[in-house]
């Protein structure tokens, strides 16, 4: 292990830009043998890994090196998906020369980008249910972390990313904007919103969350996407709709056909996940059918259960995903090895047009424009906690004045976290348990 870059890595703040924001220097922490940089972004419409790809593939390539220089493995795997042309033709030119670094072309499937079906089509091999990619020996880096992974080699800290705001806007777009930037001055950006009736959901349509109060939404470092749909549009009404309501309908309407369980990728991985068994379980209020938990703990939250499997309406995922949080809470583990892998998988496989078609969502899937800088924002709000782990510790006060780049948060002593920097030049003008406010100005 290089200490000299993982500290580099730590010091700038680098967390696991397209999931929950695990810290970098604390993941790479280990020894692999296949380093992936997972740049499948399988979700409909988001589109701001593809642009980081087709204009930073360098960069890209450069934070897969300094990732294997820091782990000592041996091979870079870039994951792109062979329908991104130019974003693959970009990682080629970048990567050659370079014996340890290749590309793997996925195709065109939801979700490409879970990390088990990535390790699996890159490698052939499966993580057991409650393991981490190590202990299959890979370690797997979004295309962004790589990306600031490499700005760290280079002494710069995360203090922007790339985020796609598309769906109900003018003005559809992908766009590079300072952390902490307000998600309703990205929505004006982006011309405004086209509908009177709105939800926001923050990162891609099946796996990001509807925001409850846009006003108080800031880009944090794992927002990719700023998607807005009508509060009527039915993926809008399946997240939002009460549990309960939606409880009592399943018990009365799943027909146990089984399909959510066909079409699920973790389960043809041979994982045990069978949304099925749940919503049986629920119908007949018999929790003796779940056993031990196992038909739950695998499910990576996906979705497709629910908005492509069952021709009943119902929400699986909610359900499965509601009994995967309590078995977590109560810390139960899996204790089951992998099955084999389905030999259909490949056919039971859902490509990304028929997820977008059966979502209602391609009036929406019109492309966006890239748009590389923007005027700094008049201020943004850093939040203290933006990964896994302790929030950050304020090393700011009121009055101060800040660089861009500045560290302003550190990470508690002893504990997990990510330290939190500014995006913009200018003056702390607020500090609270949950952010720090930075308000645009050329102070010297
Ligand atoms: S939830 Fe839907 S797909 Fe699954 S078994 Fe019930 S009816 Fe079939
Ligand atoms: S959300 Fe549904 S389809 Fe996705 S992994 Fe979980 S059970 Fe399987």
């Amino acid at each position: 292990m290089n200490e000299q870059v993982l500290e580099k890595i730590k010091q700038a703040g680098v967390v696991g830009a397209g999931g929950a924001g695990f810290p970098t220097h604390v993941k790479l922490k280990c020894t692999p043998d296949t380093v992936i940089a997972n740049c499948a972004e399988c979700e409909p419409i988001i589109k701001s890994d593809k642009y980081l790809m087709e204009h930073n593939a360098e960069a890209i390539v450069d934070g897969m090196k300094a990732a294997l220089e820091c782990t000592g493995a041996k091979k870079g795997v870039l994951a792109v998906k062979y329908k991104n042309k130019k974003a693959v033709e970009e990682l080629q030119k970048a990567i050659e020369g370079e014996e340890d670094v290749s590309l793997h072309l996925l195709d065109n499937y939801y979700p490409a980008g879970d990390e088990q079906q990535i390790i699996y089509e890159v490698t052939g091999r499966v993580v057991p249910v409650g393991e981490i990619p190590i202990k299959v020996g890979c370690v797997v880096l979004n295309a962004q972390t790589l990306f600031h992974i490499s700005e760290a080699m280079q002494g710069n800290a995360v203090t922007s990313r790339m985020v796609t705001v598309a769906g109900a806007v003018k003005e559809p777009m992908t766009v590079q904007v300072p952390i902490g930037m307000p998600v309703s001055s990205l929505l004006e950006l982006a011309g405004g919103i086209t509908v009177p009736d709105y939800a926001v959901i923050l990162g891609g349509p099946l796996m990001g969350r509807v925001a409850e109060n846009t006003g108080k939404e800031y880009v944090t470092k794992t927002t990719n996407g700023v998607i807005v749909l009508p509060l009527d549009h039915p993926l809008v009404v399946k997240k939002t709709e009460d549990f309960n309501y939606q409880l009592k309908i399943a018990k009365s309407a799943c027909c146990q056909c089984n399909y959510c369980t066909l079409i699920c990728p973790r389960s043809n991985l041979g994982l045990g996940v069978q949304p099925h068994k749940i919503m049986q379980a629920l119908t007949l209020n018999n929790a003796d059918i779940l056993a031990d938990g196992q038909a739950a703990l695998g499910c990576c939250n996906c979705g497709l259960c629910t908005y492509v499997g069952c021709n009943m309406g119902l929400a699986p995922s909610r359900f499965i995903g509601a009994v995967r949080q309590g078995l977590l809470a109560k810390k139960v583990k899996s204790h089951q090895e992998p099955k084999a892998v389905n030999q259909f998988r490949n056919e039971s496989r859902v490509p990304s047009g028929r997820v977008i078609l059966r979502m209602g969502l391609s009036p929406y899937d019109t492309g966006t424009r890239y748009i590389d800088s923007i005027q700094t924002p008049k201020n943004v709000r850093i939040l203290l906690k933006q990964h896994i782990g302790a929030p950050c510790i304020p090393i700011v006060k009121e009055g101060d004045k800040v660089k861009k780049g500045q560290c302003i948060g550190q990470i508690p002593e002893d504990a997990l976290g990510a330290s939190v920097h500014a995006a913009i030049k200018g003056k702390v003008t607020a500090v609270t348990a949950e952010y720090i406010e930075i308000t645009r100005g050329n102070y010297r």
